[in-house]
């Protein structure tokens, strides 16, 4: 939980939503409930997905008091959840709404962000001083929605992620090169009689490479094998379908699950367990979370060296996916929630597929701003070092504030 006793004397008036990730939206019945007057502004998108997120979010948090004892939780109540949903008021893109309060106005405004289905970016104008939030942030375009499309004239205050900031890019990178190399290692490894587990976010993540095999089957490049995916990631495309429809915001429709066969995964597999037959298992957590199914999927496939485990995003460096990219191949590794310990003989492969900015482009858009300050967000302490040092040394004058949890900054 964010630390809410810091603002307790205080009652808010709006609060905004970028997107439904659950470092950002987890919190929120808490919060709304604590301000029952405070106006919440999302996207429609993210009005959509928000309460399956929350919903199942809630059904985790009350396995998890039954079967860690952890007694706070559920941190809210399925009721609170609906009460939510009614007060979520949906923000188009790029038009400005305008709240008045004795005398006083503040406008707002959303823009697409790309990263993840709904994601925005927000800009906050108040006696002519304007605030822009990138929220978390992706230029480029995915198959499953555009790209980021930010104002760029000057603003006041830039507050802006950071994840990328401790990642060197590539030379000659390129996002195709990657979908090829994803595409060509999960053929051969279906070639050579093994299966291919990917850990994904079921938000977001699932469906982009779910329309990446819809393409290669399509194409006849993707072997035909069973693709199992985790409940959320599977509930959450009849929203995608939904907002697909209702909005075009997005690319995504609900057949291609039909199209390629895809399978609920029901029945987790032992630890050291062989597949009855090989199987793509597109599942969730993305840095395979202790007891999710690409957790325990992980513990079945990791001992048999025709197998392949590919990462498509960012893992922390302290989760279990975390842990076994910094292992070698042949190294044991201890499935601790299982008290399964096996040695690492499937085949290991990280792919840069991020939803995240890199860090030369978000340098370059906050330079194109040229705001009086700049406040450094979202990413390790590396990510935000980097930033800081490259913004002082292109702009002496500009603020640059990389703040300590828990501090009031004025800008
Ligand atoms: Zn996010
Ligand atoms: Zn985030």
């Amino acid at each position: 939980m964010p630390q809410f006793s810091l603002i307790e004397d205080y009652s808010l008036d709006i609060i905004l939503l970028t997107h439904c990730h659950l470092d950002h939206l987890g919190a929120l019945p808490v919060i709304a409930e604590r301000n029952p007057n405070a106006h919440i502004l999302t996207s429609l998108p993210s009005k959509l997905l928000a309460p399956r997120m929350l919903y199942n979010s809630h059904a985790v948090m009350k396995r998890q008091r039954d079967e860690l004892g952890i007694k706070e939780y559920p941190l809210y109540t399925s009721s609170q959840i609906d009460a939510l949903e009614k007060r979520l008021s949906p923000m188009p893109f790029d038009k400005p709404r305008i709240f008045d309060d004795k005398g006083e106005s503040l406008e707002i405004t959303f823009y697409q962000a790309g990263h993840v289905a709904g994601a925005s970016g927000c800009s906050l104008t108040y006696k002519h001083r304007k605030i822009f939030f990138t929220g978390d942030v992706l230029f480029e375009k995915q198959r499953v929605i555009s790209g980021a499309n930010f104002p760029e004239q000057p603003c006041d205050t830039l507050v802006m992620e950071t994840t990328r900031g401790n990642t060197e890019l590539t030379p000659n990178y390129s996002r195709e090169d990657e979908i090829e190399r994803l595409r060509t290692t999960i053929v051969h490894t279906l070639e050579h009689e093994g299966s291919v587990l990917i850990p994904v976010f079921a938000l977001g993540r699932m469906q982009e490479l779910l329309t990446f095999f819809h393409e290669w089957n399509k194409a006849n490049k993707l072997p035909k094998v069973p693709i199992f995916c985790s409940g959320l990631g599977i509930s959450l495309v009849d929203t995608f379908d939904e907002i697909s429809r209702k909005t075009g915001l997005i690319h995504f429709r609900r057949k291609i699950l039909h199209e390629l066969g895809v399978k609920p995964f029901r029945k987790r597999l032992k630890a050291g367990e062989t597949p009855d037959e090989k199987a793509i298992y597109l599942v969730s957590s993305g840095m395979m979370t202790e007891n999710t199914p690409s957790y325990t999927t992980a513990a079945a496939l990791l001992g048999n060296h025709h197998n392949t485990v590919c990462f498509v995003g960012y893992c922390d460096p302290d989760t279990p996916g975390g842990k076994l990219l910094a292992s070698q191949q042949n190294d044991n590794f201890l499935f601790e929630a299982l008290d399964y310990n096996c040695p690492i003989r499937a085949h290991i492969e990280q792919f840069d597929l991020s939803g995240h900015a890199n860090r030369e482009e978000l340098l370059s858009f906050a330079q194109k701003l040229d705001p009086r300050a700049v406040v450094l967000t979202h990413g390790d302490p590396e990510a935000r070092d980097w930033f800081f040092d490259e913004l002082i040394a292109y702009s002496p004058k500009t603020k640059i504030i990389n703040p300590p949890p828990g501090i009031a900054i004025d800008v």
